[in-house]
């Protein structure tokens, strides 16, 4: 067999493996957000095709069973201020439970030294304190102006998206601790990229989807209850309902499309995934957008999105899960909450399972500090992050029954965690557009949205409101062929 002969009969296999798909809209990507679109819009009457590159639905939620331990590996908490995921937990018929945060925490400060406290507010000097809670203040006042769903057009928004949050909490304090503390809520906490790389107004607007930066900040609000039977079941209970319309295993490699500036009448797309061709009106991007360009687009997308998606990338953080025989650090007393700016591992919880005897820790280390981690070789690196837990609840912390870290940066299809934010000064030249639709092409993950923005709350409501916009499109579409057959 010559070559030319065997790519043809190469070429000709795989053909003969894709699957040719007619619907009204093909969803890319089955994450919480691809997945509530299209549930939204069967519900809606619409037909839909979900396409997933991986061999499993859920996206960045992920409940695995590691050496016997069940696993959170990505997105798991819930609060109480995330209605549109409360109520689809409520309609799939999943519950919930509390995280564990009876008796004392653990605050490590630059002395390195660790000092049990209760209440919200860390056991600093009193003119850190004051620094914290006014700087707190400051924010709480930005926070409320601005909101999240437009925070672009708050009237200082180019100052406070040129100016590092680095540099802005500097400006406003002279104290170093409370600027690392109130810095390390949304850098290593939430954004997960060190402060001097992202603007103030980015810091405002994650601090503005949950309701608040005093919000932000109080763990027994943000970190308030968990699914029981882990979030991905989410996922699941959706792809379930969905059935064969979800397609696993089956990257998209190509979106074409037309319909746009009246260049093509017949506005249309059709997406070729590895096992799939999907002819649809629609189509819904549903995948983080620094993956928006693993997809090419035909024709290609117009400047400002070329440009807009150089600017959105993912931050980094190693979600370390610790299972030891007993929750040990509950006859101390301690809750198994502590924080540290300073310290490798930054904050630790509790995350014991529902109705588990054995105990279990979790614990995050954030940007250039996760970077030097994975310099190391895995021993090393197991070694050190234990030893910080450790600092904060105590000796026996060393040796857990079973380990794991989550590497989510290594995986293709996140390349990060936990989510995306803007470069410097890119939230207020180009925030405008990241939910603009681009002709028959709609965006939507949590990465995007303005409640919710980066969390499971916010995949769900990006979901809704991209499937309500399809769905006016195609009721209207509907409504004018009938105007057109009766006339
Ligand atoms: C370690 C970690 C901890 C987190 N903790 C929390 C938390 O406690 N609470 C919370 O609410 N949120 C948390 N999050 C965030 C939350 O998990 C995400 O915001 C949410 O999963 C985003 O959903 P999504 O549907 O927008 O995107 P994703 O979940 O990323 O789903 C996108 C899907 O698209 C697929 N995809 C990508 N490219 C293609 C392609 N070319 N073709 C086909 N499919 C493609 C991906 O495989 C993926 O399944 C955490 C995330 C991580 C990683």
């Amino acid at each position: 067999m010559n070559g030319i002969h065997l790519v043809a009969c190469v070429m000709q296999a795989r053909e003969e493996h894709v699957k040719i798909i007619e619907r009204d809209v093909v969803v890319i990507g089955a994450g919480p957000s691809g997945l509530t679109a299209a549930r939204e819009l069967k519900k809606a009457g619409h037909s839909v095709a979900v396409i997933e590159a991986r061999d499993r639905v859920g996206g960045r939620t992920h409940t695995d069973v590691i050496d016997g331990a069940v696993i959170e590996v990505g997105g798991q908490w819930v609060s109480p201020d995330q209605t549109a995921l409360i109520g689809l937990l409520d309609e799939l018929g999943l519950g919930t439970f509390s995280r564990y945060r009876e008796g004392d925490s653990v605050y490590i400060g630059p002395d390195g030294k660790p000092v049990r406290y209760t209440g919200e507010m860390f056991p600093v000097s009193d003119y850190t304190r004051e620094e914290m809670e006014r700087l707190i203040t400051l924010l709480d006042r930005l926070v409320a102006e601005a909101g999240p769903e437009a925070p672009w057009n708050h009237p200082d928004a180019r100052a406070l998206d040129t100016i590092s949050f680095h540099h802005w909490l500097r400006q406003q304090s002279d104290d170093e601790e409370a600027c690392n503390n109130i810095g390390l809520f949304i850098a290593g906490g939430m954004l997960t990229k060190p402060a001097h790389s992202f603007s103030t107004l980015q810091a405002i607007l994650m601090a503005a989807t949950a309701g608040s930066f005093s919000n932000l900040v109080d763990e027994d609000f943000i970190l308030d209850k968990r699914v029981i039977g882990g979030m991905q079941s989410v996922s699941e209970r959706m792809a379930a309902e969905l059935g064969e319309d979800v397609v696993l295993s089956s990257p998209v490699r190509t979106l074409r499309w037309s319909g746009m500036d009246g260049r093509d009448s017949a506005e249309g797309v059709t997406v070729v995934s590895d096992t799939a061709t999907v002819n649809a009106r629609y189509a819904v991007v549903a995948v983080p957008p620094n993956l928006y360009s693993r997809i090419s687009y035909e024709p290609p997308l117009p400047r400002r999105q070329h440009q807009m998606h150089q600017h959105q990338s993912l931050g980094l953080v190693i979600k370390v899960h610790a299972v030891y025989a007993t929750p040990f650090w509950r006859e101390e007393g301690l809750s198994g909450t502590g924080f540290s700016a300073d310290s490798i591992v930054q904050e630790v919880y509790d995350n014991t399972n529902h109705e588990d005897p054995r105990g279990t820790l979790v614990g995050f280390i954030s940007d250039e500090k996760a970077d030097a981690m994975f310099e190391l070789a895995p021993h090393e690196r197991r070694e050190r992050i234990l030893a910080s837990i450790a600092g904060f609840l105590g000796p026996q912390a060393l040796e857990p029954e079973v380990y794991y870290e989550s590497d989510w940066a290594s995986e293709e299809w996140t390349r990060g965690a936990y989510a995306s934010s803007y470069d410097l000064g890119g939230l207020h030249r180009y925030g405008r557009d990241q939910r603009t639709p681009v002709g028959p092409i709609y965006w939507s993950c949590s990465d995007i949205a303005a409640e919710g923005y980066q969390h499971v709350d916010g995949a769900i409501r990006m979901g809704q409101r991209t499937a309500a916009a399809i769905h006016r499109e195609l009721a209207s579409g509907l409504q004018s062929a009938a105007s057109g057959r009766e006339s």
